[in-house]
């Protein structure tokens, strides 16, 4: 089964409901033996014993969660919709941070957050 085909069968995001933008997350860091866009390169064996550890989030549950599990900060959902608008409209990391109301350093963290993202599609 190809990254779509589980996506449609697992979705929509387990946090929100939301259908827009979905993704494959580990539940738990731990069990995480592979980067999740690597995981439609296995055998089928190894493949469906890794997915039987994910889920489906939407990319903005994704970030939220994933930053939780960093330990940047705990930034409301709203707030993640709040940054994906105004990075849409190009601001930068400081201009975010203010916008926020975070720090520099944390609005930077979740920027390489999305680009990571972005390379998980
Ligand atoms: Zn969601």
């Amino acid at each position: 089964m190809h990254r779509d085909a589980w996506i449609a069968a697992h979705g929509p995001c387990v946090y929100c409901y939301g259908t827009d933008n979905l993704e494959v997350d580990h539940v738990e860091r731990k069990n995480k033996t592979i980067r999740t866009r690597d995981i439609w390169r296995l055998g089928q064996t190894r493949r469906e014993a890794e997915l039987k550890h994910c889920q489906v989030l939407c990319r903005q549950c994704h970030i939220l969660k994933t930053a939780q599990d960093n330990g940047h900060w705990p930034l409301s959902i709203e707030d993640v919709d709040l940054f994906w608008k105004l990075k849409k409209l190009g601001l930068k990391e400081k201009r975010l941070a203010g916008a926020l109301g975070i720090s520099v350093s944390r609005a930077r963290n979740l920027l390489e957050g999305m680009s990571y993202r972005r390379g998980e599609n």
